[in-house]
């Protein structure tokens, strides 16, 4: 059966996309990206936002247009909004036929059998709390940055605005053994830098291994050259845990550390368990280790504004804290309201008019801080990987390419031809909030992709 799979939101669901990609490739069917021809579409979903859910369902609005042609068998909700919604779902969609959450995804091939049977609807929101050492082999697809490596699945924290621990459960990490072999796979098949992904990657631990000594492990793997991680959660970035981040040689230095706000009072609200103090001590802890380096670490975070009770005292200090921290970039979002959690039941929710004014200040502040952090790499030479390739409307290629910090760099005046993976040397000569251009000044190494 030729099958084709939409993700929505965070890199979690790109990840499960590829193992239910491969899951579904090893059951004999053929992934496809031509909607039209597609028997199964799967609409991999996320539940964080409420502009997140309606997106979805906008996308099955869409898609009936094949289930009425007759093309399309079997459309399918997967993801945080189907553990969320679960029969909800089939209730009110009667042309959905399959609805399943994160911890089915092992059971992918076995429901769409079901289908076959003629069972409908399917809905099976079963394993969230099932142990997380299966391997999924990754999907044969060609290579393509970010390359994401789940570590652990779910979170403990519990904070009163997320959606998060309901939806995929508790927090469970994989066996390192497992990953390393994931990654070795990755690595033979020419990939040079993996992130390592989970709802908050650093609270790892299997056995004796926490993160730290993961991270190590990772280093030392064979043809891997760079290694990321992400979402990192304050409480868990210890002083061993930063000084590997910054120490160990193949880890890039880019650290994101969301902290939600800048008051003690609404992070109490929150239930982040830290203060800004100790958010703000964290922070300076990881950038000692940098100190005599010409490129500085990135520290980028994720903000929410307008959580209820949050006055303009608490708003301005979170513009205070981000004035004090200079994150090289930001996430900034309106705090929206998630049926189930213990925020959204708060009687002092503010109004989307004072969310969106705040809002709009905030990113201003915050684009004029990573403008001027930006400048400040003109005349630099840095190290780039390139990660994508297009064309401009004279059809001569253009490059994409991503430093060790994270930054994206789009390189121009190229006589040479890249590929996938290459890293170069290049002079950075321009900047805008949010890009670096440059032009390559040596070729470091060729990439191993054919
Ligand atoms: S740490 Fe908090 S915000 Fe992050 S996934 Fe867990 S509950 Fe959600």
């Amino acid at each position: 059966m030729k099958f084709h799979i939409q993700s929505f939101g965070c890199q979690m669901n790109v990840y499960d996309a590829g193992s239910l990609c491969g899951l579904l490739n090893a059951a004999g069917h053929e992934f496809t990206p031509n909607l039209e021809e597609a028997e199964l579409i799967l609409l991999n979903t996320c539940a964080i936002r409420e502009g997140a859910e309606q997106r979805v369902r906008g996308r099955i609005g869409q898609l009936k247009k094949y289930k009425d042609q007759g093309t399309l068998r079997y459309l399918g909700v997967c993801g945080c909004m189907g553990q969320k919604e679960g029969e909800r779902l089939t209730d009110s969609i009667s042309f959905l036929d399959l609805v399943m959450g994160p911890g089915a995804i092992g059971s992918i091939a076995r429901l769409v059998e079901a289908l076959e049977r003629g069972e409908r609807p399917v809905i099976d929101l079963t394993g969230l709390d099932e142990d997380f050492d299966e391997f999924h082999p990754p999907a044969d697809e060609a290579i393509h940055y970010p390359r994401f490596v789940s570590i652990m699945k779910g979170c403990d924290k519990k904070c009163s605005f997320c959606i998060v621990p309901y939806t995929r459960g508790g927090e469970c990490s994989r066996a390192p053994h497992i990953i390393l072999q994931e990654i070795e796979t990755l690595a033979q098949r020419g990939y040079r830098e993996i992130t390592l992904i989970g709802q908050t990657v650093n609270s790892y631990r299997y056995g004796e291994v926490d993160f730290a000594a993961l991270l190590a492990m990772v280093n030392h793997m064979p043809g891997i050259e760079r290694i990321r991680f992400s979402t990192s959660h304050p409480n868990a970035a210890t002083p061993d845990m930063l000084r590997a981040a910054a120490e160990l040689d193949k880890v890039c230095e880019q650290l994101h550390l969301p902290v939600q706000s800048g008051s003690n009072r609404i992070l109490e609200r929150m239930e982040r368990d830290y203060r800004r103090e100790e958010y703000l001590e964290r922070i300076a802890y990881y950038r000692r280790f940098f100190e005599n380096s010409i490129i500085p670490p990135a520290v980028t975070t994720d903000v929410i504004v307008g959580f209820p009770g949050e006055t303009e005292e608490d708003f301005l200090q979170t513009m205070e804290l981000l004035k004090t921290v200079r994150c090289d970039a930001a996430f900034m979002f309106k705090y929206s309201p998630r049926r189930g959690t213990p925020a959204a039941e708060m009687k002092d929710q503010v109004s989307e008019d004072v969310k969106a004014e705040r809002l709009e200040r905030l990113i201003k502040l915050q684009h004029e801080i990573s403008h001027q952090l930006n400048n400040a790499f003109i005349g630099k030479q840095v190290e780039v990987m390139v990660e994508r390739i297009g064309a401009d409307s004279q059809g001569a290629a253009v490059y994409e390419a991503r430093l060790r910090t994270g930054r994206t760099l789009k390189l121009g005046e190229s006589e040479e031809a890249y590929r996938i993976g290459d890293l170069i040397k290049v002079n950075v000569t321009d900047s805008s909030s949010y890009t670096l251009y440059g032009i390559p000044c040596e070729r470091k190494a060729k990439s191993i992709v054919a």
